[in-house]
């Protein structure tokens, strides 16, 4: 698997499609258009690598301005879970399903079991999961046409909300990043600055409070805030300045691209461990952290919590053996800073580094079998 920095493509915002050069560039396998007029299905799945299994990754349902922003989002969000799964040590590769529309007024039950016909004509290659803008209830729809779909009721066998389980593994990897720079994993009287009190940053807190950890929080929900002071005993912060408030530890646990040139400058704390999904602007700014001597704790490996309990799933849940397997990303993480460390590279890049060393390692045993 080849890496590149996303800069140099030529899909997004240049209104000239190279939508085969792109899927080369990163070694994509599959994109799907999944049209059902009928029921209003405007869908796209993007397989991007099944090496190591096969290809996992929520549907997301969202009203695009282009189908170009569609397709590049399934794209990209593909090759993530690629990499978040191969990092988690999972049996499984990456995939993402965006339907394009408003989940206000474009939802049936038509459209979903419409979806549920395309994945299943993918025989297993894809397994679709809840994301943002899809529900539980949307899954079972699906799972009326296939078996290939996951994020279904308790009571059906699921795993249910993957938000704790997501909690517990940040929990995890801040501990071990923790240990890498305090030279113990307590979290006891540490300063931790939260910013987004929603299903992932109030678990989060709940491990905080256990380890007596004292908890700094921003989000833009006056609710959330009220929540996280009177249940945690945290102590509000205005959004724009959780980035520079004196913390060891700052938790991004809301949005992306929130560590770039601007917030970089800003930080006064000794490790970034947080939920959000996609939190450097650029790969470039995992090296300014590093020069900054704070330790980035890579999203994909600490959030992978979710994908973990869901790949649970797949071969019957168990919630002990979920949390077990969870609580092993404080091992990923200190892989992933000895790796930075003997590579003398970033733990942004040590991460993709381990997420496709693995990859390359089944592809070569593939290779020497189908010589033999
Ligand atoms: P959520 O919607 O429950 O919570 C997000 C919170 O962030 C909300 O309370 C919102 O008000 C707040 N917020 C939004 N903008 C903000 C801002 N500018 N400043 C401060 N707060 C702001 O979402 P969640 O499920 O907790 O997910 C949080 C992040 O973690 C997302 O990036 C998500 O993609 C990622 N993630 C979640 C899971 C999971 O299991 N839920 C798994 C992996 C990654």
């Amino acid at each position: 698997m080849r890496k590149k920095t996303e800069k140099s493509t030529a899909l997004e915002g240049s209104g000239d499609m190279k939508i085969m050069d792109y899927m080369k560039r990163y070694d994509y396998e599959e994109l799907v258009f999944c049209c059902d007029t009928g029921v209003g299905l405007n869908a796209i799945i993007a397989i991007h690598d099944t090496t190591l299994g096969p290809a996992l990754g929520g549907a997301r349902m969202w009203p695009y301005q282009s189908e170009e922003a569609a397709i590049l989002d399934a794209l990209r969000l593909a090759r993530a879970m690629t990499y978040k799964s191969s990092a988690a040590g999972l049996n499984l590769g990456g995939g993402k399903t965006v339907i394009i529309g408003d989940t206000a007024q474009d939802k049936s039950t038509g459209l979903f079991r419409s979806l549920g016909r395309f994945i299943e004509s993918l025989n297993g290659r894809y397994i679709a999961t809840e994301d943002l803008g899809t529900s539980i209830s949307d899954m079972q729809h699906i799972r009326a046409e296939t078996t290939y779909v996951t994020g279904l009721p308790l009571a059906w066998g699921s795993s249910g909300d993957p938000s704790p389980m997501t909690s517990f593994g940040i929990y995890h990897g801040m501990k071990a990043c923790a240990k890498a720079i305090f030279g113990s994993d307590s979290l006891q009287g540490r300063t931790v600055a939260i910013q987004g009190f929603g299903k992932v940053g109030s678990h989060l807190a709940r491990h905080l409070r256990y380890e007596g950890a004292h908890m700094l929080v921003a989000d833009i929900n006056e609710e959330a805030i009220k929540r996280a002071v009177e249940e945690f005993g945290a102590t509000p912060i205005k959004p724009n300045e959780i980035y520079s408030v004196d913390c060891d530890i700052f938790s991004p646990c809301a949005l992306g691209g929130i560590i770039n040139g601007q917030t970089i400058p800003r930080l006064k704390c000794r490790i970034v461990a947080g939920g959000a999904n996609n939190q450097l602007g650029e790969e470039k700014h995992g090296d300014s952290l590093q020069q900054k001597g704070i330790l980035y704790a890579p999203d994909f490996i600490i959030n992978a919590g979710g994908v973990i309990n869901i790949s649970v799933e797949l071969t019957g849940y168990n919630v002990d053996l979920a949390r077990t397997q969870v609580a092993e990303i404080y091992h990923t993480v200190e892989k992933v800073i000895a790796l930075a460390k003997s590579e003398r590279i970033s733990t942004a890049r040590a991460a993709d580094k381990l997420a496709t060393d693995r990859i390359e390692e089944v592809r070569k045993v593939r290779r020497i079998y189908l010589k033999k």
